[in-house]
């Protein structure tokens, strides 16, 4: 297969988007790949499971040459774009498995780089199994928010989220979540779930609300037309994955009060009113993040490891590029035109402006690369008709508007303010 003949390496045309005076969006979020190993093996991973294979010949550890290097580019970088702030998340692998002189060396050195007046806010995702008190001293004494990947109650977790050993790393988990969650609680950035749809949504939205976690992120399973999501059939099956997660939506939104935020459902309201979505997974905002690996390479996202062997890299390493050039590549190019990077279907897909084609790593289908539809597009559309429909009915309870009125009320300030004010508080 010859990947150079796909979209976007081939058929975007970059110089025809700045000519119309389309211009990057600075990179503002930096994924520091510390470690490249785990000490869990999850059979889903995208990272050691997928088409791609990388992590196989490259460092275990970030060298400490990398960190300085890599802090030193993101200082670059927000000087030249005059950045007030850059997120920094310490990843992996496991990125406990860096220990603390690494984790210590990125805290430091991002901090001494960038310039006066940009904040840098550092955090870490974590499996949790090695959050213990030293550990989260040493995280606390820099400044470092924690989130966890936590996939339900401990037959939902442990179904997937094993040790090598094959013994299940729930009560590991539990134990740091519950020290995290505890004295440490001004660390606590929020949970990751895998969902799994032989897992129940409601029992697992209740099992991840034990340590009352700031907010959840649900993750759909990572999948492309060749190779979909299981049980997903994208030729037209039941629509599962958009069935657990309007159950998971409706016991969310139906608690009164809201008992935390919930990042996808959150986006699709904020998308739905007319706002701007936050992350990659939904909408048409340009994505603004970029990956160092442990080598030092760049990659735009590492959940495109699911689409083929070396789908993330870029070519260019800290060493050698800054991160100018990286925002030139037309892999981050695609990610960061919105409408432009839509296939026909999606363009003329009424919930387009929500949806944005999902997921771009969902996209992907051999020959044509990343111009199609997400391989969840039945499971999107169906779960942002029912979150619309559900916004809608609240406000016509709340104006008292039909039709052409309700559409108006959607305008209305004080109106979106008592929907996100419910949302938010
Ligand atoms: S629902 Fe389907 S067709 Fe519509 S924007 Fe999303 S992926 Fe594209």
């Amino acid at each position: 297969m010859n990947r150079a003949t796909e979209w976007p390496d081939s058929g975007l045309d970059i110089s025809a988007l700045h000519a119309r005076g389309w211009r990057p969006e600075p990179f503002r979020e930096f994924i520091l790949k510390v470690h490249g190993r785990c000490n869990l093996a999850c059979d889903y991973c995208y990272v050691y499971e997928s088409a791609d294979q990388s992590w196989r010949s490259r460092p275990r550890a970030v060298g400490d040459a990398v960190v300085r290097r890599a802090a030193d580019r993101i200082a670059e970088h927000a000087a030249r774009h005059g950045l007030g702030a850059v997120e920094v998340v310490l990843h992996g692998g496991e990125p406990l498995l860096a220990g603390a002189a690494t984790i210590e060396l990125v805290a430091t050195a991002v901090r001494a780089a960038v310039p006066a007046g940009c904040r840098v806010d550092l955090s870490l995702q974590t499996n949790g199994v090695l959050l213990d008190e030293p550990t989260l001293d040493l995280l606390d004494a820099h400044g470092v928010g924690v989130a966890v990947s936590l996939d339900g109650d401990a037959t939902a977790h442990d179904r997937h989220r094993r040790f090598p050993n094959g013994k299940g790393s729930h009560p590991a988990v539990t134990k740091g979540l519950e020290l995290l969650a505890g004295r440490y609680r001004h660390l606590y950035r929020g949970l990751l779930c895998a969902v799994d749809t032989a897992n129940d949504p409601v029992a697992t939205y209740e099992a991840l609300l034990a340590t009352s976690p700031p907010q959840i992120d649900f993750l759909l399973p990572h999948g492309t037309w060749d190779a979909p999501p299981p049980g997903l059939r994208p030729d037209g099956g039941p629509t599962r994955y958009a069935e657990w997660m309007i159950a998971a939506f409706d016991r969310w939104y139906g608690a009164d009060p809201q008992e935390t935020g919930v990042r996808l459902f959150e986006e699709i309201l904020n998308l739905t009113l007319g706002g701007a979505s936050a992350t990659e997974n939904i909408g048409l905002s340009p994505v603004v993040m970029l990956v160092v690996e442990t080598d030092g390479t760049l990659q735009q996202v590492d959940t495109l490891k699911t689409s083929y062997p070396g789908a993330p890299e870029t070519g260019l390493t800290v060493f050698a590029n800054s991160f100018d050039e990286a925002l030139a590549h037309p892999g981050v190019v695609a990610r960061q035109i919105g409408l432009a990077a839509l296939c026909g279907e999606c363009r003329d897909c009424p919930v387009r402006d929500v949806c944005g084609g999902g997921a771009y790593a969902h996209r992907y289908r051999a020959g044509s690369g990343y111009l199609n539809r997400s391989v969840y597009c039945a499971d999107l559309r169906a779960l942002i008709g029912h979150i619309g429909g559900r916004v809608r009915a609240d406000l016509a309870g709340l104006t008292g508007s039909q039709g052409d009125g309700l559409d108006q009320a959607l305008k209305e300030p004080v109106v979106l303010g008592r929907i996100l004010g419910d949302v938010d508080g």
